[in-house]
């Protein structure tokens, strides 16, 4: 059971002790405290975890304080729609707003390799109104002996830069504790130049214990993306991981599952999906149709696979495209083969445009009728 409290509630007051001493008074019930900063109101929530069946509804609703009461499934507690949940998908982070009605594209680096291609792949993004990119510091490889990533010594001219051209957030992933406390080292000493979201990458989406340590810090939103072997249910199950941490500032990732069908692509583009995890959860969704499609492979039509891909999840309303540009692609130490070019980028924004509009038709149309 979720308990929502008055917006801007009185730590201090009398309302707010005497609601908690009610609660925890309660047998065999344990009482989680939540809270969500946001611009303009802090909201704070009151998790009840364990034997609620027998607890009244209506007895919480009229306790003072509180503004609405949720009884949860067992399923996605913190990031899970549940039935009469009214709670936002909104969150901000560096003034960047992501929910499941906004979409921002994270064109950028699959890798950092060297300043000059960090530099033109900013100036391209800002000259394009971008204020949002990928660069991927720290990378789990196939294969032991392939480039790892420069790791936390290429944070500072990532960071210097990003801020010189106005980036907002750098979707960065992730793959051990000591990387969130570089990267939070690194933004403190470029006095937070611009903002990092932690990516917690496929090969990692089941990482208990690297979920939780994320989960618990409150700076950084997350990307999670799906694992790519295991079913929906366990990755939506490995999102709350991170929310039941604390972290409730989280976007779930579809990049493709690896099938055993002889695929013409890296992996199945699963973002037919896109509907079914904003359905379930009120987390913004993610596409990643670099890592779907993992080529540049043309189309009679004479559009890239991966133009393709990334119409099928913005039809679908995704939220956030996150895509390998490379101003050398034959000269990329990981993933040339799938990097769009430079100079591709305004087709490309121009292209999520157009289908952007027709989702926003379609939701329009559909809303003329009811389907329920
Ligand atoms: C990436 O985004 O660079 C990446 C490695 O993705 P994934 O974890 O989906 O393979
Ligand atoms: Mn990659």
């Amino acid at each position: 059971m979720i308990v929502i409290l008055e917006a801007n509630i009185d730590k201090n007051g009398e309302a707010y002790r005497h609601l908690l001493a009610t609660l925890t008074r309660l047998p065999n019930v344990q009482v989680r405290t939540h809270e969500e900063v946001g611009a303009q109101q802090v909201l704070t929530e009151l998790y009840l975890i364990g034997d609620t069946a027998s607890v009244s509804l209506e007895d919480i609703r009229n306790l003072p304080g509180v503004d609405r009461v949720v009884r949860v499934s067992e399923e996605y507690r913190v990031l899970g729609r549940h039935r009469d949940d009214k709670r936002s998908t909104r969150f901000e982070y560096n003034g960047v707003e992501f929910s499941q009605d906004s979409l921002h594209v994270f064109a950028g680096l699959c890798a950092v390799d060297t300043p000059e291609h960090v530099e033109a792949m900013l100036r391209v993004l800002r000259d394009n109104g971008q204020v949002c990119t990928r660069m991927g510091a720290y990378k789990p490889r196939t294969n032991p002996y392939s480039f790892q990533g420069h790791g936390r010594n290429c944070l500072p001219y990532v960071f210097d830069l990003a801020g010189k051209y106005g980036i907002k957030v750098i979707a960065m992933e992730v793959t051990h504790e000591s990387h969130v406390a570089e990267i939070d080292a690194a933004l403190e000493a470029t006095g937070r130049a611009t903002g990092v979201m932690l990516q917690i990458g496929t090969r990692n989406t089941q990482n208990f214990e690297l979920l939780k340590i994320v989960g618990r810090q409150p700076t950084y939103p997350v990307l999670l993306k799906r694992g790519f072997g295991i079913t929906l249910e366990e990755s939506l199950n490995a999102a709350e991981y991170l929310a039941s941490e604390g972290n409730r500032k989280v976007i779930f990732g579809l990049r493709g599952m690896k099938s055993h069908f002889g695929d013409p692509h890296r992996n199945m583009v699963d973002f037919a999906h896109v509907p079914v995890v904003k359905r379930l959860t009120r987390m913004p969704v993610c596409i990643d149709p670099s890592h779907s499609i993992g080529s540049r492979a043309l189309a009679p039509d004479g559009m890239l696979d991966v133009h393709h891909a990334v119409a099928q999840g913005v039809i679908a309303g995704a939220n956030m495209i996150l895509v390998d540009f490379h101003p050398a692609p034959a000269k990329a130490l990981v993933d040339g083969p799938q990097a769009l070019r430079l100079e591709e980028l305004p087709h490309f924004l121009a292209d999520v445009a157009v289908v952007r509009e027709a989702y926003e038709k379609r939701r329009s149309l559909a809303r003329q009728n009811n389907f329920a």
